[in-house]
Formats: C-alpha cells, structure tokens, sequence
C-alpha cells in the first residue's frame, strides 16, 4: 500500500521512499541526486518500451564501433549515484498504447502524453507495491513542447490519479506545493525551480556534482521522435491493420533501407555488415536474396511474396552489390523452406528506386 500518511515528524528521511522515472539523462539523474541529498531513499524505475534507440543500438552489438559501448544508462546513473534501478520490460503493452494515444501524437509518432501517463500509472502500481511515498521525475517546465508546459504537466497529474504525489524536483518552486514538500518528507528549499529550454542550470549543477558521464539531450533516444523510423511506421500502420501489429513487428522498422514492392510486400536490405547479420537471423521467415560472389546486402521480402515481386527485389539487391556496375547480376534468393533458385538480374536505376522508397 502506499503510505501517504507517515508520522508527522520524520526523524530519518530514508524512511521516506521516493520513486523516480529514470531515463538515465541529465535531468532525471539531477532529479534524484536532489532527492539523495536530503537523504531519501530513492529507487529508479527505467521501462523498456521497444522504442528506445540505444537498446536497439545495444542489440545489434557493433564491435568495430562507438556504438558498442553503448550503455544503459539508467543504470549507469544508478550506479554512479548508488542507487538502485529496475529495468521493466513493458514493450507489448506499450504498443498498445502507441497505435491508439488519446492525446495524439507529436510531430512524429511520438506520442509523449500518453507515454508519460502510461508509465507514471505503471510507476504508480509500483510506488503501490513497494510501499512507496511519492513519485518523482526530471521533467522540467516548458523543456519540450508537447509533454512539458505546464497545463499539461498538470492534466498528466489528474489523469493518472496522483495529485500532490508526483515531484519534479528541478522545476518544484515554480509549480505548486506537493504533498511530500508539505508533509516535510522533501525540503523545498532543497529543490530547483529551473523553467524552459535552456540547460546551463542543469549543466552547472553537473559539474558542481562531479557528474561527468551523461548522455547528450540532442543525441535523440526514442525511435518514435525518428523521422524515418516514423515513415515506416506510419507505412507499416497503412498496409497493415494497426491492431494486428506486435513489438516484434517493428524490430525490422529500425535498420535497413526500406521499399514498398505492392500493397502486401516490402522489401528490406541491410545497409552493412552488422545489419545483414542481424537480417540473416529472419532467414526461416522471410524471402531472402543475395548477390552471388559479390559484396551484397541481405535482403528481405516481408509479405505476400510472387515471382515478379522476387525479381524486382533481385534488382534493387543488385543496385547495392559491389556488382552494381555490371550489367546482369546473380542473385541467390531463398525460400523460407531452404529451396532456392538464381535470378539473373540487372541493377535498378536510381530514379526507378526511389518510385519505391519508404
Ligand atoms: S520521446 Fe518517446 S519515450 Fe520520450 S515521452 Fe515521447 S514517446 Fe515517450
């Protein structure tokens, strides 16, 4: 149960259970550390929605890159900062919730009102089961344009039931009194009251607290902000019904270059090594084509796959076999069964390619 009723005078604020949504950025990383400070116990909460770039990155475990360093960064925070985080796995639900959010969508598919709602009610079970006192967040007034002015900030508080128990620590002196600072689990004094945009504040307060490791805000992290991966996305809703569409679905939406062949068949071919490998994985499930001899994409045929639609897939994986210049290339393609045959087939030209682009 939530203990909304502590005794009157705390005598030690770790009795006091603060729960945080934690991304593992600057801002909810501050959140916490100002919450740590008055000695709160503090626990992270980061929810894996399958839609979130650096897990993916993670997943395709690029070994000659940057990208293979790629870490978790809610549990690095948590880490750096000794605290504990939970990773909750919600990416099927949250599907749900991405084809149909009440409060719309961004300027992408980004649905960042209802993601919020969505994960401060799962955050809020959580606070329930644990014994929790009040939630917190890094969201800062008028940071981001959908999700952050301060109405909205406000209905996302009544819709999800949490009135006076949700605290955003950066931004609590200009937004009303909670019920944590009123209470005396939380000095108010103690916290921020930063406002729009700007991120001086937050970086000083970095350094001041030796908070050296974060990751960048404009490094983008949520596949549903991408402009291709929404492209696809909204493709992928077009010529499928929504309700039929799984998380594992959209696995494929994230790399790879994308044509759609017809109605019921698209085709995608991995741009490098690390993605044909990762294609190749899909092989007992879809069509998949290939260059013979030759430095090829693997491509792959999602849908209702026949002959003219294999052939215009051959050429398309010729235009981006090392053998592009040739004028017929040899293209293995392979059944999901394991049968196979060779199409002979001559390079795409770029202006037809682009008729098929997503
Ligand atoms: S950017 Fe993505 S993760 Fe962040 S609030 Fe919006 S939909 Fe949710």
């Amino acid at each position: 149960m939530t203990n909304q009723n502590p005794p009157a005078r705390i005598r030690d604020r770790s009795e006091i259970k603060a729960i945080g949504l934690l991304s593992g950025g600057l801002d909810s990383t501050l959140a916490a550390k100002l919450l740590l400070d008055q000695g709160l116990t503090v626990i992270g909460l980061n929810y894996s929605t399958g839609f979130c770039m650096n897990n993916f990155r993670r997943a395709l475990d690029r070994p000659d890159q940057a990208s293979h360093r790629v870490r978790n960064e809610a549990l690095r925070a948590g880490s750096d900062l000794q605290f504990p985080v939970e990773i909750i796995d919600v990416a099927d639900e949250y599907i749900g919730m991405v084809m149909n959010p009440k409060h719309g969508y961004g300027s992408r598919m980004n649905p960042c009102i209802d993601c919020r709602i969505f994960m401060l009610d799962k955050a809020k079970q959580y606070m329930k089961e644990v014994g929790g006192h009040f939630l917190f967040t890094g969201e800062v007034v008028a940071q981001r344009p959908m999700s952050q002015h301060r109405p909205t900030l406000r209905m996302i508080e009544k819709e999800t039931d949490l009135d006076g128990l949700l605290l955003r620590p950066l931004s609590a002196q200009v937004l009303p009194e909670t019920i944590p600072e009123k209470r005396g689990w939380v000095d108010r004094n103690g916290l921020l009251g930063i406002h729009g945009r700007g991120r001086k504040v937050q970086i000083a307060l970095a350094e001041a607290y030796g908070i050296k490791e974060y990751p960048q805000p404009s490094g983008g992290c949520c596949h549903l902000t991408d402009e291709t991966f929404s492209r696809r996305f909204r493709d992928r809703i077009a010529f499928l019904n929504g309700d039929q569409i799984k998380s594992e679905d959209l696995v494929l939406l994230k790399v790879g270059r994308h044509f759609r062949l017809d109605d019921g068949c698209k085709a995608i071919l991995g741009r490098d090594e690390v993605e044909n490998r990762f294609m190749a994985g899909f092989r007992n499930r879809y069509w998949t084509l290939e260059a013979v001899e030759a430095g090829s994409p693997v491509t792959l045929l999602e849908g209702k796959v026949t002959d003219p639609l294999v052939e215009l897939a051959a050429a398309m994986t010729a235009r981006y076999s090392s053998h592009r210049d040739r004028e017929g290339v040899e293209i293995l393609c392979r059944h999901p069964d394991g049968s196979e045959r060779i199409v002979f087939s001559s390079p795409m030209a770029e202006m037809e390619l682009e008729r098929y682009r997503i």
